[in-house]
């Protein structure tokens, strides 16, 4: 059984993602504050832990950047709605996602499936394998080895930049990524604030792969933070 650790001091949505998760299967922990959630943690272990940023006595960033130091647990931050900035500085210091309040226990199940999915697929493949993988995606094929892509059948041209930002999507499906992660990955350090060059090519990006680039079905934007592969 895996188990949940709850950081929360609302004791209303605390009881609501226990309620939520133990119905789902997994075992639960609750802790109210930070200091309970790191002892908690330190003592007993999770697979996997949702942190409210906003807690009585520790910064919620600091028990992130505390966790991170030991362990690769995936970590859902729990923020408020008006949070942007901090939800990306969440995400850059290693957090795996973010529910924002109120959100639904569906919303809460599909975003530990995720990060619980990547957890394991982090943890079974090295990064130096060699990737010639065939993607599919909705109507998109992709094939690493020939480095084609296709939709619908039809082969479109993406220039290297727009191939790297689709594969790195299409490699991380319902996972939230941040600008300066793209940025990172994809152009290296320095552009890490270099937001402009990324709406740039993601814009003709979503042209080529998107049935209408205006309202996009596939790679949607998360606003002040990032981008996200829907999950088909
Ligand atoms: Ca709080």
């Amino acid at each position: 059984m895996e188990r949940v650790l709850v950081i929360e001091d609302d004791v209303q949505i605390q009881n609501f993602m226990i309620y939520a998760l133990e119905n789902s299967g997994f075992e639960v922990e609750g802790a109210l504050n930070g200091k309970d959630g790191l002892s908690s943690f330190i003592m007993k272990g999770a697979d996997l832990i949702l942190l409210d940023l906003g807690l009585p006595d520790i910064d919620g960033m600091d028990i992130l950047r505390r966790i991170r130091e030991k362990s690769e647990v995936p970590i859902i931050i729990v923020s408020a709605r008006d949070q942007d900035k901090e939800k990306a500085m969440a995400l850059d210091d290693g957090a795996d996602d973010y529910l924002t309040k109120p959100f639904s226990a569906t919303e809460l199940m599909a975003r530990i499936r995720v990060a619980l999915r990547h957890y394991k697929r982090m943890t079974t493949h090295t990064s130096t394998e060699e990737d010639d993988s065939v993607y599919e995606y909705g109507d998109l094929k992709i094939d690493n080895r020939a480095h084609m892509v296709w939709k619908k059948g039809e082969d479109i041209h993406l220039t290297p930049l727009e191939y790297q930002l689709l594969l790195l999507f299409i490699k991380n499906p319902g996972k939230v990524l941040t600008y300066r992660t793209i940025l990172k990955t994809i152009w290296g350090e320095g552009y890490g604030e270099d937001t402009q060059v990324l709406r740039s090519v993601m814009a003709s990006t979503r042209r080529k792969i998107e049935e209408n680039p205006a309202k996009p079905q596939y790679i949607e934007t998360e606003i002040g933070v990032g981008y996200r592969l829907k999950e088909l």
